[in-house]
């Protein structure tokens, strides 16, 4: 666990890291690093301090173009993540983008309760700057997905006739939580797939793909969401 120090060691204590870091790789790596940046992918990730995507995935500085922001949204409308879209893709040619959620994930815990609103037809009013960063979760996720809540419930009920009220009801919580961190990802996997940059680059035949994962905080693991839009997303019928 890292330990909170006082201001001015704390700004030591990274200088001196990043000395020794510089050390490490050698003046030669970054020459040849500061010319230009071919990263291999753009990665949408949660600012949680435990999904760095370059460290769960052994990558080194200029692998990985990242994006990162509370519960790894990518907004049609915020152009801060359109940017990187559009700087990733069209400036630097990347062709795989992997939205990487999170279970455990704090921000969209953090909306469990507007949920709860959501389901008793109360009125919910976004107070902090997470809730309205999160607020169009319950309309984009929660609501479309609700027979899949339902029916973890089923399922629960059937497969653990001899557990408490209790257990089952905690069970049910933990399934919807990890469910609605998923549909998260698959949403946001979805709203990239909608915007300029990759439809423009989907029609002069640039096979961009893009990917939905989940990291174990856990388990140290990556999970497919199998979610994956890809150029044939354009021939869809509907
Ligand atoms: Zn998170």
């Amino acid at each position: 666990m890292f330990e909170q120090k006082e201001p001015e060691s704390m700004k030591l204590k990274f200088i001196e890291d990043n000395l020794n870091f510089a050390k490490l790789k050698g003046s030669e790596f970054f020459e040849q690093s500061a010319d230009e940046q071919k990263p291999n992918s753009l990665w949408i990730c949660c600012s949680d301090s435990r999904v760095s995507p370059e460290l769960i995935t052994q990558s080194d500085i200029g692998e990985i173009f990242v994006l990162r922001n509370v519960a790894n949204q990518f907004r049609l409308k915020d152009l801060g993540s359109l940017s990187a879209l559009e700087y990733a893709v069209n400036k630097l040619n990347v062709r795989h983008i992997f939205v990487c959620g999170h279970y455990g994930c704090g921000g969209v815990n953090h909306i469990i309760d507007p949920v709860y609103y959501a389901d008793s037809n109360k009125e919910y009013t976004p107070r902090t700057h997470i809730d309205k960063w999160l607020s169009n979760f319950i309309d984009d996720v929660y609501v479309p997905n609700r027979p899949e809540f339902s029916k973890i419930f089923d399922d629960i009920l059937k497969d653990y006739k001899d557990s408490t009220v209790d257990e089952r009801r905690d069970m049910y919580i933990q399934k919807k939580k990890d469910l609605l961190l998923e549909l998260n990802v698959k949403k946001q996997v979805s709203n990239i797939s909608k915007t300029d940059v990759v439809k423009n680059a989907w029609k002069d035949g640039i096979e961009i793909v893009i990917h939905g994962l989940m990291y174990d905080l856990k388990t140290g693991k990556l999970k497919d969401l199998d979610c994956d839009h890809d150029i044939n997303y354009l021939k869809r019928p509907w």
